[in-house]
């Protein structure tokens, strides 16, 4: 079917660049991605990023568990399939974003390397930062914040990652940030160090 068959027509030429829309913000629009076990602290992570570049200028959006399991993916369960259509989704709005010139945090245990690929073709290497959020098991499950580990080992949650479900760590990260070795601001800082000079003008 050809585009004029189903009524869309291309204005590229009409539509404004992403590069203005950096120029305008001056900024280069990035997703960060933020992978790592249910309590490796991907969340405090994420939004004490976002706070940090806010105050530096930055203009954000943070993507998490909270903002797209409730909304545009309300309709999806922890199923294989659903997991990847969760993340597909994820990547999309993601890349929606960054053409506006936004900067993206996403926080996502995203557990296998196949589901980060996913991200990584639909985003685009070149606008892809990983930050591999690590905590050793034993240490996740011990902060168990909203007791789901528990729940996993109780069965009553099925599927769950690291508990029935693996987690594959990222090969080639751009930074492992080892959230039982640092504080909450030691962690931030180390981010930093690594996100901004993608980020600046
Ligand atoms: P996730 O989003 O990965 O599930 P959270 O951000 O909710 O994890 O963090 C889980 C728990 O770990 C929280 O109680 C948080 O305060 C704690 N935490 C996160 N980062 C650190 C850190 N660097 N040092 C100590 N505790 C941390």
């Amino acid at each position: 079917m050809s585009s004029e068959d189903n009524h869309i027509y291309p204005v590229f030429d009409q539509i404004l660049k992403r590069e203005d829309k950096e120029k305008l913000l001056k900024q280069r629009s990035k997703v960060i991605w933020c992978t790592g076990l249910s309590g490796a602290g991907k969340t405090t992570l994420a939004k004490n990023l976002e706070k940090a570049l806010h105050v530096q200028g930055y203009l954000t959006q943070v993507l998490d568990g909270d903002n797209i399991r409730s909304g545009i993916n309300n309709n999806l369960k922890f199923t294989k399939d659903d997991r990847k259509e969760n993340i597909r989704r994820i990547a999309e709005v993601s890349k929606l974003l960054i053409n506006s010139g936004v900067i993206t945090i996403n926080s996502f245990i995203s557990p296998t390397e196949e589901i980060r690929q996913v991200a990584i073709d639909i985003i685009g290497e070149e606008n892809f930062v990983e930050i591999f959020v690590h905590a050793p098991i034993e240490v996740c499950e011990k902060r168990d914040v909203k007791g789901l580990y528990a729940k996993a080992r109780a069965g009553e949650i099925k599927n769950f990652t690291g508990v029935d479900s693996p987690f594959e760590q990222p090969k080639n990260p751009n930074i492992v940030i080892d959230t039982d070795k640092y504080s909450v601001q030691e962690c931030l800082n180390q981010a930093m160090d690594c996100v901004l000079p993608f980020l600046k003008y």
